[in-house]
């Protein structure tokens, strides 16, 4: 076994070099090695990075336009080139395939390219001769310092969604990763310095709930970025609402197909199969649960049981289809629900625990599970599993699946699967949920447009990237102007109207 690496948080563009007070493991799933002990920041080093930021926002706030997108544009470059050893970092503490984590490296890029454009984005309005010889403008300036807390889930692909449109705006950043995967946002971070960004806008601070809090409560931090789990979401909300801050809280998901009789059921089963089990279901718009509309459930069940048994899951480096579990605690957990589905009386038509597994080693695999007959009420329907575990539910009728999923507390992401348009746009009005697929299962916005859910998907009002984030991260700002002439003279107490 090979001595763990040592990783550390990144400072106005240096590694971090003092003593941490605590650390914590980092696992390579796959292999059930510890890789690496990262570094875990307290209160009082979260102070010392929001102090670095702040000062290199004073500076970077005042950059021009011209000289900001330059940097952005190299930072795209560096990226896209540097995408593969990304991609592997990914892997290494992940555990999603190689292809998939390449996958989000370039859904990332494009958050980047978007955020190439800012001095479009930035534009504001102006209204000549409002009132007369009196001009009215707006403009939109950045915040301060902002923080970035992500999952594990998408270890690149998440800060990407937030960090280059806050930097194109001119804040400054304090990203605080996942602990379980923390070197991808690293080597991302990493690349800012090498094109061209002063030092101490882009920081990264690793540790648990004591980094967060104090990124929460801190008195410079004007806005919080978050994306996990619901409770720590809508605890993040409520922690840093409570402190003044503007916050967009991103949470879980339950996400729902919903398979008409008319849809074609072989591109159904892709789907429900690629969704369901692509990143071995770590993903907040897998699909987890399939409503069937019969008769048709049969029948789409034999197809899907039958390419599952297709699927090779493995080490994410040897071209296998789907990889490990993030931790071996996360992998306990979601198998424990193939045990509480059966109990519940829901048919376990394909079992993950049984089965080849194409790795060396004591990695945290679980192969991809099918239930059949899974109702609401039963923890394998109610909860996210966040596994590879799919769930067929049988519904008779359009209206039935719809309100399943419209009383779901959950409103991530949802997909129709059908042939009859008429179908799809009732469904896509009166679905109650942010992102909606037709015949597409995993409605990932594209990065000019925003990302985001309804209910316990989100709390507060701002969805990622395109225009919400660019808003997010700047506040607007009128100016009223008038340049006197002699006609101006004289005095008048009334209120200003408009002439
Ligand atoms: P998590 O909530 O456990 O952790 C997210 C972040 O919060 C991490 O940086 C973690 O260090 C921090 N954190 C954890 N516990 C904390 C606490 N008690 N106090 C303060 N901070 C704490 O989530 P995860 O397991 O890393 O990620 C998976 C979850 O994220 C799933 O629920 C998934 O649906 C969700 N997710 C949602 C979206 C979305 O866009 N809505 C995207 C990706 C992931």
């Amino acid at each position: 076994m090979s001595t763990p690496t040592r990783i550390t948080h990144l400072v106005g563009g240096r590694r971090w070099e003092d003593t941490p007070e605590r650390t914590s493991p980092v696992w390579n799933p796959a292999t059930g090695e510890q890789i690496g002990e990262l570094d875990l920041a307290s209160a009082s080093d979260v102070d010392a990075v929001v102090g670095t930021a702040k000062e290199a926002w004073q500076s970077w706030g005042d950059v021009s336009l011209a000289a900001r997108t330059q940097v952005l544009f190299r930072f795209r470059e560096l990226l896209n080139e540097r995408k593969e050893d990304i991609a592997a970092l990914i892997t290494a503490e992940h555990g999603k395939v190689l292809s998939d984590a390449l996958g989000e490296v370039t859904r990332g890029l494009e958050v980047v390219e978007f955020a190439c454009g800012i001095p479009h984005l930035l534009k504001g309005g102006f209204t000549e001769n409002a009132s007369t010889k009196v001009d009215v403008y707006s403009m939109r300036q950045s915040l301060g310092v902002v923080a970035v807390i992500s999952p594990f889930n998408f270890p690149a692909m998440v800060p990407l969604w937030f960090v280059p449109v806050a930097i194109a705006c001119g804040n400054a950043v304090v990203l605080k990763p996942s602990e379980k995967d923390p070197s991808a946002a690293v080597a991302v971070a990493e690349l800012w310095r090498e094109a061209g960004l002063p030092d101490g806008v882009m920081n990264v601070v690793h540790g648990d709930k004591e980094a967060v809090d104090a990124l929460l409560t801190h008195p410079d931090v004007r806005a919080v970025s978050f994306v996990g789990s619901t409770p720590i979401a809508r605890y993040v909300y409520e922690t840093a609402t409570a402190a003044g801050k503007r916050v967009q809280a991103l949470g879980g998901a339950k996400n729902h197909m919903l398979v008409l009789p008319d849809a074609d059921l072989d591109l159904a089963a892709d789907a429900a199969v690629n969704a369901g089990f692509g990143s071995a279901g770590e993903r907040c718009m897998a699909i987890s649960a399939l409503l069937a509309v019969e008769p048709i459930a049969d029948e789409l069940v034999a197809k899907i049981t039958d390419r599952v048994g297709k699927l090779v899951t493995g080490d994410g480096t040897r071209g296998t289809d789907m990889g490990p579990l993030v931790t071996r605690e996360h992998r306990d957990k979601v198998a424990g629900y193939l045990d509480s589905g059966v109990e519940a009386g829901a048919e376990l038509v394909i079992d993950g625990r049984e089965g080849d597994i194409d790795a060396d080693g004591d990695g945290f695999f679980l192969r991809p599970t099918l239930f059949d007959r899974v109702e609401p009420g039963m923890p394998v329907y109610d909860d996210e599993i966040f596994g590879p575990v799919l769930s067929v539910v049988r519904v008779q009728s359009y209206d039935e699946g719809l309100k399943l999923i419209n009383d779901n507390p959950y409103g991530n992401g949802t997909a129709i699967f059908t042939n009859d348009g008429g179908a799809a746009r009732r469904f896509q009005h009166e679905v109650e949920v942010g992102m909606v697929g037709i015949n597409v299962p995993i409605p990932v916005p594209m990065a000019y447009y925003s990302f985001g859910g309804w209910k316990n998907s989100l709390f507060g009002d701002s969805h990622a990237h395109g225009m919400e984030g660019v808003n997010f991260y700047t506040r607007g700002k009128v100016v009223t102007s008038r340049w006197l002439d002699p006609s101006h003279g004289g005095l008048n107490l009334g209120f200003p109207q408009n002439t």
